[in-house]
Order: C-alpha cells, then sequence, then structure tokens
C-alpha cells in the first residue's frame, strides 16, 4: 500500500481540522451538560450553543434566531421542503426544483407526491445550468417551494441563485437553497442570495460530520419532522449535539477566515489537474467550463466504467470519486450527466476529482501520470 492517501473527494467530505477538534473536545469531556438543564454545566452547553449560533448568523448575514442545527445536510434538506410542504398544503401543492439536485432533495420531493405534491424539475443546459427564467416559467398558483442547488455535487457547476431567488421573491414564492456543495468556498449572504431557506453541513467545510444547518428565514413556517422535546425553537426535537454545533460554527467561521489564502491555492491546483487530464484522448470535462466551484474537476473518459478507474486509482493510494452508482448488480450513470444529455455511454466514464486545502502540486502531478496509464489499459480489457 502506498504509504500516504491522496484524497481528491473532498465533495464527498474532508478531515476535521485540528482548531475544530480542540474547540470541540471541553463538550466532549469537562463541559457535557444537557443544554435543556437549569444548572451551571447545562448553561455552559446552552451558551455554547448561543455563541454557536451568533457565528453561524455572522457568516449568513441573518439573525441567529432564523439558524437551526441539524443532524446532517440531508435532515437540513427534509425539514426545510417537507416542513414547508406540509405546512403550506392550503396554500397550494406545487413543488419547482431540477433534475441534478442531491437525492436529499429529489428523494423528499418524490416522498411528498406520495402525499398530493406534485414537482416539476427544471431543466439544465449541457453546462448543468439551470435557466432563471424557466424557474419563472414554472410557477403557478398552486406554487409553495423552489428548492434549488447552490453549486452541484458531482460536476461543480454554480447556478445562479440570486436571479432565481429574485425571481421567486418577486413571485413570493418561497426558495430554498441547498447549499451543501457551496458552504465554505462560496459567498453565504442569505439576503444577496434572496434565499428564504438555506441548508449546509458541516462535514463538507472541516466540520465534524453529523451536523447540518438550516437557515429559515423569519416568518417561514415550518412543520417540524422530528417529534419530541422543544429543543431549536420546536423546529427540531432531540438533545442538542453540543461538541458538533460547536464544531460546525467554528469551521464555517474558519472557512470564511482562510478564504482568501485557500481559494487561490485550490483554484490554481484545479486548472493545473484539468489542464493535465484534457490531454488524455476521449476526455471531456463535465460541468461549466468557468462558473465552477474552486475544487472540483469533473470528466468522462469514453470506453471506460467509472468504478474501474476508481479501484485502479484506490491501489495507487488515490482516492476519487465517480457518479455512477452500483444498483443491484449493474451499474446506472448519474442522473445529473443524463440530466446534462451526456450521452449513456460516456456517462458511464465519470471520475470526480474534488481538492482541499491540503491538496498539494505533488498530489495532483501524480494523478496526471497515472491516468492516462489507467484509462489506456481499461480500454483495451474491453
Ligand atoms: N446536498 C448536497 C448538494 C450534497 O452534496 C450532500 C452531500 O454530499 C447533501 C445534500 C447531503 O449532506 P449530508 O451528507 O450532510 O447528509
Amino acid at each position: 500500500m502506498p504509504e500516504r492517501t491522496i484524497y481528491l473527494d473532498h465533495a464527498a467530505t474532508t478531515a476535521l481540522d485540528a482548531r475544530v477538534l480542540d474547540a470541540m473536545l471541553p463538550y466532549f469531556t469537562t463541559e457535557y451538560g444537557n443544554a435543556s438543564s437549569i444548572y451551571t454545566l447545562g448553561r455552559h452547553a446552552m451558551q455554547a450553543i448561543d455563541s454557536a449560533r451568533e457565528q453561524v448568523a455572522d457568516i449568513l448575514g441573518c439573525r441567529p434566531t432564523e439558524v437551526t442545527f441539524t443532524g446532517c445536510g440531508s435532515e437540513s434538506d427534509n425539514l426545510a421542503i417537507k416542513g414547508m410542504a406540509f405546512a403550506s398544503q392550503k396554500k397550494g401543492n406545487h413543488l419547482i426544483t431540477s433534475p441534478i439536485e442531491h437525492h436529499a432533495v429529489l428523494y423528499t420531493c418524490q416522498y411528498l407526491e406520495r402525499f398530493g405534491f406534485r414537482t416539476t424539475y427544471v431543466p439544465v443546459d449541457t453546462y448543468g445550468c439551470i435557466n432563471p427564467d424557466d424557474v419563472g416559467r414554472a410557477i403557478t398558483d398552486e406554487t409553495i417551494l423552489v428548492s434549488m442547488m447552490y453549486a452541484n455535487n458531482e460536476v461543480g457547476t454554480i447556478e445562479p441563485i440570486t436571479e432565481i431567488g429574485r425571481i421567486c421573491r418577486t413571485r413570493k414564492i418561497p426558495f430554498q437553497v441547498d447549499a451543501v456543495q457551496a458552504g465554505g468556498s462560496l459567498p453565504l449572504d442569505v439576503s444577496e442570495l434572496n434565499a428564504d431557506l438555506l441548508s449546509l453541513s458541516a462535514h463538507k467545510f472541516y466540520g465534524p460530520k453529523g451536523v447540518g444547518i438550516l437557515y429559515a428565514r423569519q416568518g417561514m413556517r415550518l412543520l417540524p419532522q422530528l417529534q419530541g422535546g422543544s429543543q431549536e425553537r420546536g423546529k427540531r426535537a432531540g438533545t442538542e449535539n453540543v461538541a458538533g454545533i460547536v464544531g460546525a460554527a467554528t469551521a464555517l467561521h474558519l472557512a470564511y477566515e482562510d478564504m482568501p489564502k485557500v481559494m487561490p491555492h485550490i483554484i490554481a491546483l484545479r486548472d493545473r489537474l484539468i489542464a493535465g487530464l484534457l490531454t488524455i484522448p476521449g476526455s471531456l470535462l463535465t460541468g461549466h467550463p468557468t462558473d465552477r466551484l474552486a475544487n472540483n474537476a469533473s470528466f468522462v473518459f469514453e470506453g471506460v466504467e467509472g468504478e474501474s478507474i476508481l479501484l485502479n486509482l484506490d491501489l495507487l493510494g488515490i482516492a476519487a470519486s465517480t457518479g455512477s452508482a452500483c444498483t443491484s448488480g449493474s451499474v446506472d450513470p448519474s442522473h445529473v450527466l443524463l440530466a446534462m444529455h451526456v450521452p449513456v455511454e460516456l456517462a458511464h466514464g465519470s471520475l470526480r476529482l474534488t481538492l482541499g486545502k491540503d491538496s498539494t502540486v505533488e498530489d495532483v502531478d501524480t494523478v496526471v501520470a497515472v491516468l492516462p496509464g489507467i484509462i489506456e489499459k481499461l480500454r483495451q480489457l474491453r
């Protein structure tokens, strides 16, 4: 086995930042109180949650009371969409989203269809971009929510969120933004984005796994999806994950503080990786050429299976990802690539490499050196 993993799957998850761990540690050991308890230990826990909420609100440009901590990004999406849908049933039953959303959004909309809701999927172009005017045209008298992702997790395309939000605001339709991939790399000011609801997940920006964040503008009525205690102002029952919440807020704060230093480094590595890998015959960059996440380099390669590329990279200690999913014995190409009209045969050969703040030029050069050989070998095997 290679000595060190070359980790190029930061869109899947990131390592906990050492500074975040330091901030979290006391809440696993000495400060273990339940935030609902009225004695000193409990009040310490509540104070830690309050200041975490303020830290998050500071980055989002919102009031602390508009921030809810959840158990993951998926839960934040579920609470926003189901919470809004079930609370607005009297107003209408129509949801609008896009076909390239994460399954946390797509499957939530499908679930709601069992309860009489219907969904319009606004199409994307070949770069995976949504046209805001298409969103406007999809709105009907029955529309109760528009849910769109800020940046796509597979191909990295950044969506025109501010413009979509402007249209929703003009038409008085609540707008949820799945910002799980954007958190830590794109501006999150909810007023500038015209967002009414916004979802984040801490493990995508060097925070702990198991903590999500939901911004819900004051006045948004959400039906809680977990019944129990009155934590999180009744929006999300369950004893708070104090250490996780402190970690999430610290990580978000540090991500934006570090941004001026980290972003140019990541962008330079991404562009080097893209230039290097596009020299492979039969390769294509997926997603928008310029409006894309700083850390995302995603491709399709003719005549190969993404999973086979991953296994071969893994043997060399390189961690990457493919959009294809293995379901009951067969490999299904990514729903994102298919929605972007990438031909099925090509979509099978997808590879996503996502850089992080600790990625190096050597990491990139190693991939650029080994991948052409892997692709050639796999093509010969077919
Ligand atoms: N939304 C997007 C765009 C994502 O990329 C992900 C995770 O990859 C999620 C939602 C779900 O987040 P979590 O893994 O915290 O449940």
